[in-house]
């Protein structure tokens, strides 16, 4: 496989605004993107900004859309890797994956290192062994030697994802290296209404949609499974001829990935 296949360079246009609700996450992570807009500024009054930041949280909350924002509002370039990519590789090649990826963000600093999926790499040692040549504990190591490495006044902050964060390697939880955390919930019914506006603002509904009610139909919804019902919802439209999407339209979308839902969690029992 191509370097440029694994390592994911952009500059992306994603802001706050695109992110409904999660207003404390967004004040959290304000920090990273004043940062990034001027780490000398820290650097010289000799304080350490952060370097690492965890996100945690189910599949569908966010993480992805909050780091590409966090990259968006300092407008820094933004490096995506996910944790299987490493792991899936030939031997040896994992570390050095890590390296070039460390080294394409030093050449671009100020820059953001998001690494999806980190448990794939980060989890506790010893467990669940990768055949002979421990191939994730090489690269896990990697990623320590560079997160210990990075000299901070260049302006890298890593930021990873993750949903099992009691599967990673207390080493990457060390100071200096992923010591921030930041909890990425499933979004209450407001927060969910507040998705569902941000889908459907560039679309037209009928009057009959509520989407405080929908908000209300939805719980355990993740703001994926909401841009999913939307999605379906003017699908529905589409095939009844129509451009503006009714209740119903939306009503048999939720339904539809409802059961979307149960089938995959059932398919993991
Ligand atoms: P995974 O853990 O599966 O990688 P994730 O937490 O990284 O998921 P994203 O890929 O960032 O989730 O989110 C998927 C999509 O869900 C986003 O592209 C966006 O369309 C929608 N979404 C999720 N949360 C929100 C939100 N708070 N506001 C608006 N859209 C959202």
């Amino acid at each position: 496989r191509s370097k440029a296949k694994i390592i994911e360079a952009e500059r992306p246009t994603t802001r706050f605004a695109d992110i409904a609700g999660y207003e404390g996450v967004k004040q959290e992570v304000s920090e990273i993107v004043d940062f990034l807009r001027n780490p000398g500024r820290y650097a010289a009054a000799g304080a350490k900004g952060p370097r690492g930041v965890i996100m945690v949280g189910p599949p569908g909350t966010g993480k992805t859309l909050l780091a590409r924002a966090v990259a968006g509002e300092a407008s820094v370039p933004f490096l995506s890797v996910t944790g299987s990519a490493f792991v899936e590789m030939f031997v040896g090649v994992g570390a050095s994956r890590v390296r070039d990826l460390f080294t394409e963000a030093r050449d671009r600093a100020p820059s953001i290192i998001f690494i999806d999926e980190i448990d794939a790499v980060g989890s506790r040692r010893g467990i669940g062994g990768f055949g002979g040549h421990d191939e994730r504990e090489q690269t896990l190591n990697q990623l320590l030697a560079e997160m210990d490495g990075f000299d901070q006044s260049s302006g890298i902050v890593v930021l990873a994802a993750t949903n099992r964060p009691e599967a990673l390697d207390a080493a990457l939880l060390r100071p200096g290296r992923f010591d921030r955390q930041v909890a990425i919930p499933l979004p209450n019914q407001a927060e969910r209404a507040a998705i569902l506006a941000v889908h459907t603002a560039d679309k037209h509904l009928a009057p009959d949609v509520d989407l405080d009610r929908l908000a209300r139909g939805t719980p355990g919804f993740s703001g994926a499974d909401l841009a999913n019902v939307v999605n379906e919802g003017a699908i529905n439209a589409v095939r009844a001829n129509r451009t503006t999407i009714t209740a119903a339209d939306l009503g048999a979308a939720r339904d539809r990935v409802l059961l979307g839902r149960r089938e995959t969690s059932n398919a993991l029992l």
